[in-house]
């Protein structure tokens, strides 16, 4: 029996305004090559300067993951040749990152995370570093043609590194999830996987179940999606214990990278042994070291409520279950909607639905939770206009559908289309007079006991009131004239 031992490297792309160290915007689709300076350009001379907005964003990530927040912290140069790296190294943080020794919880609260009755619902996984660096630009391969866009060259980075604490693929979704969702939270990033602003480098290893021994670790790159991360993983579970069960695990797993072909669903060899890159790394000659001052500190440790808490405040204020305050605060952009739409003074169990059915059925194309044509405030208003009796649930959908078209107001919506309930109980005890005085037959099986035709006397004064009266009412109305 083996298990699997993997731990991850993570990069995130911080948003800050310009890069690294120049002033060049960070900012995406610009002309190629128009985003550069002798900084980031690597020209003779040109020195690179911290910028402050970098510190300030790994304070707050520090400070998110519980992590030692290092006051002075180093460069170095780590020396290799990319044709989009025109300084031929990359400034990171080798001997001293800026953030050490942080910690994040994950939580077996989603179905099918492989978690096992009695067993924990929750897991520590260890971070070992957060550091600096700088990013390389792109290579873009145009049939015979390779060109190369340094715009993207010396934006900033933070490689968060964790220690080899995962033991399956789910745990590694999870605790992929809760960092992207605390970067988010933190807004230091967009941390968009497809767009590569959170890319993620898997170390994998196989041992015996029970040893405490690590062995050679694999390291799979360029897997831009939570499905690849899983195959990569199940694929080389697959091959490392094969190679051990056949007697051959020394001489073919070697601590090398790999690259996961999502075509091809394998694993392969990016460079061989011989070419092994020697990174030559020495201390950065041309930078200071960053320092955290006391001021900058206490500013930016500062940070908003973070997932965890909210779940943790949404069960306890607004009455939720675990798994569905999860839900709602497992991305910022839904808990804030939230958050808005419970100021209506609505029940969270009505806001999560149409929150989470309701509105996301009607969101087309580009539209998201961020740029709905109703926002939070107006699908509150919705909900509560149901909640006090106003319209029905029913008619509550044909509202949204209109508001989803146009920018109108709940109120004004409801009266065009007469969608008012009629909720006055002297209108509507006349109505139940009608259908009383119009089946006495029925009056008098019922009467007899047949209890089932309560239904069916609700169903009529409805139908009387073409869909109009408001059910609970009716149903009031009802039970205090038939006894
Ligand atoms: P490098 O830059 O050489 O890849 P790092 O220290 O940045 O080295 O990253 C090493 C990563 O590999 C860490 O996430 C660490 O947890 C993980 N790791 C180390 N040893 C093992 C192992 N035996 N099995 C799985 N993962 C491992
Ligand atoms: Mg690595
Ligand atoms: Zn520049």
């Amino acid at each position: 029996m083996f298990e699997t031992v993997i731990g991850l490297e993570v990069h995130v792309q911080l948003n800050t305004k310009s890069k690294l160290f120049c002033s060049c915007p960070t900012s995406f689709n610009h002309k190629q090559n128009t985003n550069t300076c002798p900084t980031c350009l690597a020209l003779p001379g040109a020195l690179p300067v911290l910028n402050k907005e970098v510190l300030h964003k790994s304070i707050m990530l520090g400070t998110a993951i519980d992590a030692t927040i290092n006051r002075e912290s180093f460069f170095d140069r780590k020396s290799y040749f990319y044709p989009d790296s025109p300084s031929a190294y990359q400034i990171t943080q080798l001997y001293t990152p800026v953030v050490e020794h942080g910690k994040l919880e994950i939580d077996f609260l989603e179905e099918g995370a492989g978690h096992q009755k009695n067993e924990p619902t929750s897991k520590i996984i260890r971070i070992n570093r957060a550091h600096i660096e700088a990013d390389a630009g792109k290579n873009i391969h145009d049939g015979d043609i390779s060109k190369v866009d340094l715009n993207r060259a010396g934006t900033p980075l933070l490689e968060i590194v964790s220690e080899p604490d995962m033991r399956s693929s789910e745990e590694v979704i999870l605790y992929l999830k809760k960092l992207h969702s605390i970067i988010r939270y933190l807004d230091i990033g967009d941390a968009n996987m497809q767009e590569g602003s959170f890319r993620v480098d898997v170390n994998v290893s196989i041992r015996p179940k029970g040893e405490e021994k690590l062995y050679t670790r694999v390291e799979v790159k360029n897997i831009n999606s939570f499905k690849f991360i899983q195959k990569a993983i199940e694929l080389e579970f697959a091959r490392q214990t094969e190679a051990w069960e056949d007697g051959v695990y020394e001489q073919e797993i070697a601590q090398e990278t790999r690259l996961f072909d999502q075509t091809k669903q394998e694993t392969r060899s990016m460079r061989g042994k011989e070419e092994a890159a020697d990174y030559r790394y020495f201390p950065e000659p041309d930078l200071l070291k960053a320092v955290v001052t006391d001021e900058m500190l206490a500013t930016y440790s500062q940070i908003p409520e973070l997932p965890d808490a909210k779940r943790d405040r949404f069960v306890k204020d607004y009455g939720m279950n675990e798994y569905s305050a999860g839900v709602v605060t497992s991305a910022v952009e839904m808990a804030h909607f939230f958050e808005t739409m419970m100021e209506e003074g609505i029940t969270a169990k009505n806001a999560l639905t149409w929150l989470t059915t309701e509105l996301p059925g009607r969101l087309k194309g580009e539209m998201n939770i961020s740029n709905s044509p109703v926002d939070a405030k107006k699908l509150g208003h919705l909900v509560k206009r149901i909640e006090d009796g106003t319209i029905s649930g029913k008619a509550a959908k044909e509202v949204l559908d209109k508001l989803m078209e146009e920018n109108l107001d709940v109120d004004g919506v409801i009266d065009a289309l007469g969608l008012k309930q009629v909720s006055d109980s002297g209108a509507i005890e006349a109505i139940c007079d009608e259908i009383i005085a119009a089946n006495p037959d029925k009056i008098e099986e019922y009467k007899g006991g047949k209890d089932k035709l309560f239904g069916f006397f609700v169903g009529q004064v409805m139908k009387a009131s073409k869909g109009s009266a408001n059910p609970q009412a009716v149903n009031e109305v009802l039970k205090a004239k038939l006894g």
